[in-house]
């Protein structure tokens, strides 16, 4: 048995372990460095597509920010480069008009797909990339979100967020002047979506118990680790310094690395995810603005902390509950709303959050707890009550 639960990223990268769970986990990505200089490197990174054509997806922000030195230099390096940049007057969408915008510059030259961006332009050139069969990287603009080493791309699809399994890129690449120049807003963000993780892990813990669903120990204490490092400099991540930034990306790409090497992102998603998604659909429905994706798991992951609280009576015995005191403090001391109102979430469509939202993917989490036990109603009535 191979314990992998103290090990660095790069120590991860390119081995497979025998896993006390029974399974064998491996994670097929060759390079993650953020260090200084790192993306001086790319050329040589590149080498085995330099015949073939790369094509770079940014949006206008990231391009600005970085997408057009690399284009730059990698042409100057003999490159031959496409560029397909997305630009619309809102946040760009990972639906079918963002994918088709991508797909229509692939062309039967093109050898490698060089994302630059975050959350959205990986998603997107992750799925394509699986589908088209056609390697890619990512250079990170924003320590923004785990999914850079995970093999999920969420879509939305017919307004619908849905969870595609799909591959993993080459590489992930950036540097800390890239990853610190990030807005405080995402930052704020991040972190959030870290706190979310531990519902999610005591999501995983209570249906292990309850269903005996599969658990990985070395997965979950990857995810661990990767929380409490954040949790660790959270007094410090609003400051802008270098060190947090890249502590923040650390965080990110072991909880990544852990939903990569589970093969799903059970290690990382749980009821918050499903309560952030109601909520983030329903906003797309009705064409309205919405926080980001961070901002409202950090919410919903205190909310089903609190939902813990409510029925400690009945978990299984000795079952560790997410401390939803704790949440709420650091929520507070990025500086960010703790409730769902404070996101401009009105009180009918959280009712019906608490209600729906575990029916958005077929996961086991406290929401079906809840309504196994014919306690779903009266804790979404309690918990409206309490926040609103
Ligand atoms: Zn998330
Ligand atoms: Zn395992």
């Amino acid at each position: 048995m191979e314990s992998f639960r103290h090990l660095s990223p790069n120590e991860i990268l390119n081995r497979s372990f025998e896993c006390s769970c029974g399974r064998k986990h491996t994670i097929p990505i060759e390079r993650i460095e953020y260090q200084r200089n790192t993306l001086s490197h790319l050329p040589q990174i590149l080498n085995p597509f330099i015949k073939t054509e790369i094509l770079m997806v940014a949006d206008g922000n990231t391009y600005g920010v970085i997408g057009e030195r690399i284009g730059q230099k990698l042409s100057e390096h003999g490159y031959t480069m496409k560029l397909c940049c997305i630009h619309r007057d809102h946040d760009v969408v990972p639906d079918e008009r963002s994918l088709g915008e991508v797909m229509t510059h692939l062309d039967e030259n093109t050898g490698f797909i060089l994302a630059v961006g975050s959350g959205v332009i990986n998603d997107l050139c992750r799925y394509i990339s699986a589908r088209t069969k056609t390697p890619y990287g990512i250079i990170a603009t924003a320590p923004s979100m785990d999914g850079y080493a995970s093999s999920v791309s969420p879509l939305i699809v017919h307004g619908k967020k849905i969870s595609f399994i799909v591959g993993y890129p080459r590489f992930i690449l950036s540097e800390p002047e890239i990853l610190c120049d990030a807005p405080e807003i995402m930052i704020q963000a991040v972190f959030g979506d870290v706190l979310g993780k531990l519902t999610a892990l005591a999501d995983w813990n209570l249906s292990a118990q309850i269903n005996g669903e599969h658990r990985c120990k070395e997965c979950m204490l990857l995810v661990e680790r990767a929380v409490q490092a954040v949790i660790a400099c959270a007094d410090l991540l609003m400051q802008g310094q270098e060190d947090s930034a890249v502590k923040l990306m650390d965080a990110l790409i072991l909880s990544g690395l852990a939903m990569g090497l589970y093969g799903n992102s059970r290690p990382a998603s749980g009821a918050e995810h499903h309560l952030s998604h109601y909520w983030e659909m329903d906003a797309l429905a009705k064409g309205h603005e919405h926080a980001l994706h961070g901002n409202m798991v950090g919410v919903a992951s205190h909310v089903t902390a609190l939902a813990y609280q409510k029925v400690i009576d009945i978990l299984p015995e000795g079952f560790i509950s997410p401390d939803a005191q704790e949440i709420q403090s650091l929520l507070s001391t990025v500086r960010m709303p703790d409730s769902p109102a404070g996101l401009g979430i009105s009180k009918d469509l959280f009712h019906n959050s608490i209600l729906k939202a575990m029916y958005i993917r077929d996961r086991y989490t406290i929401l079906g707890f809840l309504d196994d036990n014919g306690r779903l109603e009266t804790i979404a009535d309690e918990l409206t009550e309490y926040l609103y």
